[in-house]
Formats: structure tokens, sequence, C-alpha cells
């Protein structure tokens, strides 16, 4: 297996001409975890990891049949794939597909955590209990998955965590919560990528804008206001972040670390 940082670029290495990286696939020999895998990014981040050579364990909570799915087209690019159920919002389910990663496949170079909800609205409607999933998922199940990946991670290895345009700048009402729990994930990135550094291992936090997934369709109520707020004017497809967190966790990423990357489509700009 190649060292992450020391992946040579060779000319013409695919016959075409062009600059290319030495050898099969650039995760050739890892193993990848993507939290919430079944659908959406996550589901596209999966099958981006696997095409690019690793194998990958995904979780999920409700939809059994989408990730089977999911670990079939795993299995078709010929890496293997496993789907464990597992929610985030627990304290065992947030460290689960870590777990089963090491068990199963016997280390873990990648985890990207994806799985994430959203409550929005008038912050007198937002309850208590939501507050607390919320939180349970997008920050504590994230701290607690980077924290069990932290510990069986080696050099050259990566985290890569989605967050949200939202934590940067929140264009509408109701998103309090949402906004919130995503900005917090700033902290952790930076803060991680400080402390895992002297090992060799990078953390990124990525920052999608409207992307075309289940929890945000582009022909939902809220797409057309949140299309025109993007400087290409469109949704994103799940595939326009999963590449990005590809390159992230691959031998393009190796000096990229504590950096949050905008796949927004300019709706920062
Ligand atoms: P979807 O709702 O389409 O998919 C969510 C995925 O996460 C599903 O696979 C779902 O599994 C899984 N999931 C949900 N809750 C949990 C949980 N508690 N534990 C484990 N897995 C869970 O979401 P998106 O693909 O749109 O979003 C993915 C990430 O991207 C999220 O963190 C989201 O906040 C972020 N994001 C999305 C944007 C968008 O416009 N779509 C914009 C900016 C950020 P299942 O249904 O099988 O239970």
């Amino acid at each position: 297996m190649k060292d992450r940082a020391n992946t040579k670029y060779v000319k013409d290495a695919d016959g075409s001409g062009a600059y290319g990286f030495e050898g099969a696939g650039e995760l050739a020999g890892r193993v990848a975890v993507v939290t919430g895998g079944s659908r959406g990014i996550g589901a596209a981040v999966a099958l981006r990891l696997a095409s690019l050579g690793a194998d990958v364990v995904i979780t999920y909570v409700r939809g059994e049949d989408a990730a089977h799915d999911v670990v079939r087209k795993i299995g078709a690019t010929g890496r293997r794939g496993l789907a464990v159920r597992a929610d985030s919002a627990d304290a065992d389910g947030a460290v689960a597909a870590v777990e089963r990663a090491v068990a199963e496949f016997g280390r873990l170079d990648v985890l990207v955590n994806n799985a994430g909800v959203g409550r929005l609205g008038p912050i007198g409607g937002l309850t208590t209990d939501d507050v607390d999933e919320v939180l349970a998922v997008n920050v504590r199940g994230v701290f607690l998955a980077s924290r069990a990946a932290a510990g069986v991670m080696g050099r050259g290895a990566s985290i890569v965590t989605i967050g949200s345009c939202m934590a940067q700048r929140v264009p509408g009402a109701g998103g309090t919560l949402y906004a919130m729990s995503k900005a917090a994930l700033s902290g952790l990135n930076r803060a991680l990528a400080r402390e895992l550094g002297e090992r060799g291992i990078t953390a990124n936090l990525v920052l999608p804008g409207p992307v075309d997934t289940g929890m945000n369709p582009a022909d939902g109520p809220m797409a057309a206001g949140q299309a025109a707020m993007t400087a290409l004017g469109r949704f994103g497809a799940p595939d326009e972040v999963a590449s990005v967190v590809g390159f992230l966790a691959g031998p393009g990423g190796s000096y990229m670390t504590g950096a949050e990357v905008a796949v927004d489509g300019g709706h920062a700009a």
C-alpha cells in the first residue's frame, strides 16, 4: 500500500497522456466508514470511496433495503461493503461502525461523519427533545465516532466531517438549531486537526450548500429560494459532494487539514 503523503504523480499512468496517480485505486487497501450511508450524500460518498479502492462500512437507521442496495453496489466495484444498523444518537451506535470496520476488515483509514438530521422552524416551536436529538446526532455522535476512529487510525488516515453552509451564513429564519449544531463542527474539526496532526492524520470539514436528497429535495417547497442563493443557481448532486470527500481522503488531500471546504455552488460567495 502506498503512503498517502508519498504517492507519486506519474505522467501517462493510464496511457491518456495526463498526469495520474501511480498504481490502482487511490484508496486501494484502505478501509472507510461512512455514517448515514444508505441514502443521499452518504450513499454517494460510500460509492465514491469504493470506486477509489476502499472497503466501506456504512451505517443506517431506517433504510435497511437502501443500505443493502448500497452494499451491493460497493460489491459491484470489487470492494467489500458492510451495512450496520446503528443510530448515531446513541453512544454505542455512534461508534459501532468504527468497531465493526476494525473487527471485519482489520483497520480504519477513513471516517466520514455524514449522518445528520435537520429540525427547522421558528425557535419557539423547537422542543427540548428536538434540541437533544439534533445535538446527539450532529454533534455528540460526530465527536464519539471521531474519538473512536482516532484511537485506531494510523499515519495517513483521514477524518472528513459533513457540516453545512448554514454554519457560516444563515440566509433566512428557522435555522437556529441546525446552524448551531453544524457550527459546533468547526471547532471540533480545527481541534482534531491540531491534535491528530502529529500522528499524520488529517481532519477536514466539508460545507455543502443545497444538495438534492431526501432531506432537502430539489423540488421541495423551499428549493427555489435555496437555488437562487447559490452563484450557480441550482442544487448540487450528492456526487458533487462525494467527489470532494474522495479527494480529501485520498492522496490529493494529504497536506490539507483543519480546512473547511465549501461545496455549495457559491452559496457563500
Ligand atoms: P438524508 O436525510 O438524505 O440522508 C441521511 C442519511 O443519514 C441516511 O442514510 C439516514 O439513514 C442516515 N441517518 C439519519 N439519521 C441517522 C442517525 N441518527 N444515525 C445514523 N444514520 C442516520 O440527508 P443528506 O444526504 O441530505 O445529508 C447528509 C449530511 O449532509 C447531513 O449531515 C446533512 O446535515 C448534511 N447536509 C445536507 C445538505 C442538503 O442540502 N442535503 C446541505 C448541507 C449539509 P436511514 O434513513 O437509512 O435511517
